[in-house]
Formats: C-alpha cells, structure tokens, sequence
C-alpha cells in the first residue's frame, strides 16, 4: 500500500484530493467513474487515514460489508480506490494555495513540491495526526523493538508482560485485548480515574495490574530493548522498577490543520463549512468527510463516503457545466463492461474447477 505509486505526478489535475482516509480513497474511486484526472495526496505514508488508530477493531457499521476488522477494511478501500489508476502521492502534507491565472490552483507540499490543479477536494479528517511521544530522553531508540505508540497485531505480544501507559479509551481497550494473549499486563496511569467506558475499565480492573497514580519515570534496557522501566508516584516520587518485554505508549494524539487554516476557508468549530453540494467558500475547492461541516453530518465511514460522491460530482460539474450531474450507476457504467467480463470469466473458471 505505501510508496508512490506512479512518478508521472505533473500536469494540471481535473481533480487533487487532499488525505487518503475512507473520504479521499472513495472520492479517488469514483472520480475514476466520471473519466476525472484524478491525483491523490496524502502527508503519512500509507492510505487508510484515521482508521489505522482502530485497524485491529472490528468494524460492523459499513453497509454491505459483514464485520470485518479494519485493516481489512482499509486493503478493500485502498484497493477500490485504484481501481481507475489515480496518481497517488505519500509522504507530502499539504501547505500552500496559490490561485492561477485562469483559475486552476496550484498545491504546494511541506517537501516542496507543488501540484497543479482545476478543482480540490479537501478530505483532511481533523487534520494530521501525530501520536504523542514518550517525554524521556532516548525513548525513541526503543521504538523499532519493543516500544509501541499502536497495537497493530496483539498476536505479537503473546506470553509477553507488557506495560501500557495511558488512561484514555484505547489504553483501557489494548489492556483487555491484550489480557487474552500476554503473559501479565500493567496499566499505569497519572490519575485514579480512567477516561474510557465504564464496562470496559471494570474489565480491565480484573484482568490487568492497574498502578495509580503512576507515571513513566525510565526506560532501561541492554542495547536497543527495554528490559525494564521505572514508575514515578506522582504524589510521593517514590519510584519503582517493573520487568517488562513490552511498553505500549497512549498518552493521546494531537490533529491539526496546519496552513489549510491560512488559505481563507471557511472554518467554524466541527470543520469546514459547506454547501449541500460539499462546496467550500472558495470557488472549486470542496471538502468531505469528517473536515466537512454542515447541517446533521454524519462523522462515520460511511458519511465520509456520501460527502465523497456529493463533493466528486460538484467537482465535475465545475470543470464542466454540461456534465450529467452524477456518474452512471456501477450496473450501467461502461467503465465496467470490460472489467466486469474478466471478473465473471474468472468466477466461471473458479466454479468450474
Ligand atoms: C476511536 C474511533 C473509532 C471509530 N470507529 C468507527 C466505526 O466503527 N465505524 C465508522 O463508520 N466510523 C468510525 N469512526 C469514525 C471514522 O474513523 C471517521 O469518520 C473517518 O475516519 C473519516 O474519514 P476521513 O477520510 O474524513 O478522515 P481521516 O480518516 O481522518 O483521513 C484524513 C487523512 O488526511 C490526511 N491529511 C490530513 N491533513 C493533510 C494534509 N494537509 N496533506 C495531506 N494529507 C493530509 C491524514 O493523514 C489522513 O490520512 C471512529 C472514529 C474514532 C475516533
């Protein structure tokens, strides 16, 4: 999924969608449906948005799909959103606008590059989200062994004693999950209370050694491994040391907008305000999903989807007024004729054998 996935990034864009979240991948989609030139940018390396925060949950609520866990939801996204070929772009936050003479925009990136294009879709989430890292001196060269800021596969910690700091819904969730494979969990946390759903904080009281108020003083190991660590009280500062194979690190997240803020969109408290057709205030410029704010959004997946066709087909008629005001039906679309034949050829050929 990572890594760029053309180098032929130049030229003026029908369409450059901003994030690669469940918003940008299904707008990338079904651009493709309506014949756009279709680029996609997205600042971390890898699509999938915010959903990489829950990708080892499983997920119930995408219509037509049975609960499926959501890094699989994110391969079946990521691989439906190249179904048409669009340029994507990793690595490269988006910055700067510039308005061009004729009225196309140029993008410019944090790794100075810019992008040239007639209409933008802006599907930024609550913006880039970086976790917050361990405030211990030499923390991160532990970070490639057994010091983690996700739980992306519990499997990996089985019959391991894992330590988790964080007193917030995910560390309350990755203890009970954790407790089904590892050998002991720890749970340290600055306050007495715990900042997730009542139920699951009583489970994770049974099944984890819960230590308050405590926070992480050291991190000590031979080489690059934590052999174990030590926890400050935070009222005394009387300090322990605990024998760990693993730190699992949920001290929250912060999310930001960066420059999008500077470019004159319209922005109220839950996002960017848009029309009933996902335009922004600036002409050509929409926004989708979870950045987009109008009346009773939904800031589901499957909102982020509606915004997605809302805002692709706005685009469209933008660039051309006499454009059909939405794309074929997929069970009518010519786009699919010749797909769709080699798709039942090859369900025939399975069936056959
Ligand atoms: C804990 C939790 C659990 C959830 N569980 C569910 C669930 O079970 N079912 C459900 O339907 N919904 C769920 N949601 C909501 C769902 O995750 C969001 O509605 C969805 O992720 C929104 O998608 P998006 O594409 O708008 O934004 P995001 O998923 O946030 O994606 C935005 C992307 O834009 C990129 N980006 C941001 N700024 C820039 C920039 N300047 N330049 C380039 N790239 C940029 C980001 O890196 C990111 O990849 C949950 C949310 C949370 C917080």
């Amino acid at each position: 999924m990572s890594g760029p996935s053309s180098n032929e990034t130049g030229g003026l864009y029908d369409l450059t969608i901003i994030g690669g979240g469940p918003a940008g991948m299904y707008a990338a989609f079904y651009a493709g449906m309506r014949d756009m030139k279709v680029k996609l940018i997205e600042g971390k390396n890898e699509l999938g948005g915010f959903l990489h925060h829950y990708a080892e949950k499983m997920i119930w609520d995408v219509g037509g799909i049975p609960p499926l866990r959501c890094d699989g939801l994110i391969e079946r996204l990521a691989e439906q959103a190249r179904t048409f070929e669009p340029v994507i772009v990793f690595g490269q936050r988006v910055d700067g606008l510039e308005t061009l003479p004729g009225g196309a925009y140029r993008l410019r990136t944090d790794t100075g590059e810019s992008h040239d294009t007639k209409t933008i879709l802006v599907a930024v989430g609550r913006g880039i989200t970086e976790m917050t890292r361990l405030n211990i001196q030499g923390a991160d060269r532990y970070e490639l062994t057994n010091l983690h800021y996700t739980v992306q596969n519990p499997e990996s910690f089985r019959d391991k004693r894992v330590l988790i700091s964080g007193g917030g819904n995910s560390a309350v969730d990755w203890a009970n999950e954790l407790a089904d494979v590892a050998k002991q969990v720890i749970v340290v946390h600055r306050r007495e209370e715990f900042g997730a759903m009542e139920r699951s904080v009583s489970s994770m009281l049974q099944v984890a050694d819960v230590r308050t108020p405590y926070e992480l003083h050291g991190l000590h190991g031979a080489g690059d491994v934590i052999g174990a660590v030590s926890i400050a009280h935070i009222e005394s500062g009387d300090k322990e040391m605990i024998e760990v194979d693993a730190v699992v690190v949920s001290h929250g997240y912060t999310r930001s907008y960066g420059d999008l803020l500077e470019w004159g969109l319209d922005i109220g408290k839950h996002g960017i305000h848009v029309s009933d057709q996902t335009a922004t205030n600036l002409p050509g410029i929409f926004a989708a999903g979870d950045c987009a704010s109008y009346s009773n959004k939904v800031k589901l997946i499957a909102g982020a989807f509606t915004d997605a066709v809302l805002a692709v087909n706005s685009a469209m008629s933008y660039i051309d007024a006499e454009a059909p005001n939405m794309a074929y039906v997929s069970s009518h679309n010519e786009k699919f004729r010749e797909m769709n034949k080699q798709l039942l050829h090859a369900s025939k050929a399975v069936e056959m054998q």
